[in-house]
């Protein structure tokens, strides 16, 4: 049954039955998981989650990233039903099945390079780094890795490491991982202007390139504040990262999959990563996520090196073929392109407006704007909540983002209406007013 493609209130956010939910979470589940919007969602698609109380709201976060194709995506749906009363698991390193093969084909011919490639499944973003890492150790023999200011790469003990912020994601949970080094990323509202020497100094006079097994960086960076690294740096360091055996690592599980109006992100500037994670969008929601890298690197594993019990489970494996029929058939890649061409214009001017919003970032369906007070730089993390509030009391599902928590980042899914589009922007042009 097909969702009707309109926002509608009936009770106030969040609803009755919703708080109740809430309630029994509370009493079930540990603190530690938190919650951006309370609403018990019972089913969603198109541009609309609704919830418990039959609210309907307009979604402009997609689970993270993940639902590009939509929620419950028709193609989606029908291969991983058919999948489920087939088979649902046999663990692909003891009988294989061809999904796995399939998906993997698929990543090997789509992301960015046309060198021999192969590709890996795993269950989650923050895997598929891990598993980034220890291939590029072992194919070099080198130890140190090396991350960026505001990265964001996961929360296992390594991933939490590679990753930037220390509240909420790190705070207590040391110590960390040994042989993590973090250099300044462009980031072209905050600076440092020149990151890319001072990246490269900090890895040949204090770590040694030659020590260096991998550089992981996304190529724009999520939770760190939607940070579109100034035009130039990601090929910069991919180059130096080439002329100094250092595997070049992109973490696209955030940007993958059509989001930013290329398949991959790299892509906007020609830049070919020797190994890619993928995640998030390349499953619609089934826990799915993918290490495509050159030949002679991911074969330099031993047998039995690599794997996992649930990795590439044919439920997901089914799911990841129909995002990609998904993508290619609806142009998601273009329909992503035309969200940016909406947003970007009414963020803008409504930054000229108000100079509470000190940048307007993004490319294609990944765009956030900076809240700070107004005349300077300094992050405004209040009026960003102020903001949150009354686009979630309005039914307009928002996410935040950021080092200093001022970040508003916009994710609808790719085949959002556009209706529901501008009508998202307009609630949320309301509450920046407001605030
Ligand atoms: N890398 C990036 C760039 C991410 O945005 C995330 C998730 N926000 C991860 C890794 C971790 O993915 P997961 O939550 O699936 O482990």
């Amino acid at each position: 049954m097909t969702i009707e493609q309109e926002r509608r209130l009936v009770t106030s956010i969040p609803g009755p039955k919703s708080q109740e939910l809430l309630a029994r979470k509370q009493a079930a589940v540990p603190t530690g998981i938190g919650t951006t919007l309370p609403v018990f969602v019972t089913r969603a698609g198109g541009g609309i989650v609704v919830d418990a109380d039959g609210n309907q709201l307009i979604d402009f976060g997609s689970g993270i990233a993940v639902t590009n194709v939509g929620n419950a995506a028709p193609r989606v749906v029908e291969r991983v039903q058919k999948q489920v009363a087939d088979f649902t698991h046999t663990c692909f390193m003891v009988t294989p099945y061809e999904s796995y093969v399939q998906v993997c084909e698929k990543l090997n011919e789509l992301t960015p390079g046309d060198h021999d490639k192969r590709t890996f499944l795993v269950n989650s973003g923050a895997e598929a780094v891990e598993n980034a890492v220890k291939v590029a150790r072992h194919a070099t023999g080198r130890p140190a890795v090396v991350v960026f200011d505001h990265g964001y790469h996961g929360r296992t003990l390594l991933t939490m490491t590679l990753t930037a912020k220390n509240m909420p994601y790190k705070q207590g949970f040391g110590p960390f991982a040994p042989e993590v080094y973090r250099v300044p990323v462009a980031y072209p509202f905050r600076g440092p202007s020149d990151a890319f020497e001072q990246a490269v100094d900090v890895i040949t006079k204090q770590i040694g390139a030659e020590n260096v097994a991998a550089v992981v960086i996304e190529p724009i960076l999520g939770e760190g504040g939607f940070i579109v690294p100034e035009r130039g740096f990601l090929p910069r360091i991919a180059e130096f990262c080439r002329e100094n055996g250092i595997v070049f690592v992109a973490d696209e599980v955030q940007t993958g999959f059509a989001r930013t109006g290329d398949l991959f992100a790299c892509e906007d500037e020609g830049v070919v990563p020797d190994i890619i994670c993928t995640a998030k969008g390349i499953a619609g929601g089934l826990p799915l996520a993918g290490v495509t890298g050159r030949a002679e690197l991911m074969d330099a594993v031993h047998v039995g090196g690599l794997g996992g019990t649930y990795g590439g489970n044919p439920l997901a494996c089914e799911a990841a073929l129909g995002v990609l029929e998904t993508i290619e058939e609806e142009d998601l890649v273009a329909k992503a392109r035309r969200i940016g061409e909406i947003m970007l214009p009414r963020l803008r001017s409504l930054q000229e407006r108000f100079p509470t919003i000190g940048d307007v970032r993004g490319r294609g369906a990944m765009i956030a704007i900076e809240l700070v007070k107004p005349g300077t730089k300094e992050p405004d993390a209040a009026a960003t909540q102020a903001i949150v509030k009354r686009c979630h009391a309005e039914g307009l599902l928002v996410l935040t983002a950021g080092t200093y928590g001022n970040v508003l980042r916009f994710l609808p899914p790719l085949v959002m209406p556009e209706h529901l589009l501008e009508e998202g922007l307009t609630i949320l042009e309301k509450a920046v007013a407001e605030a």
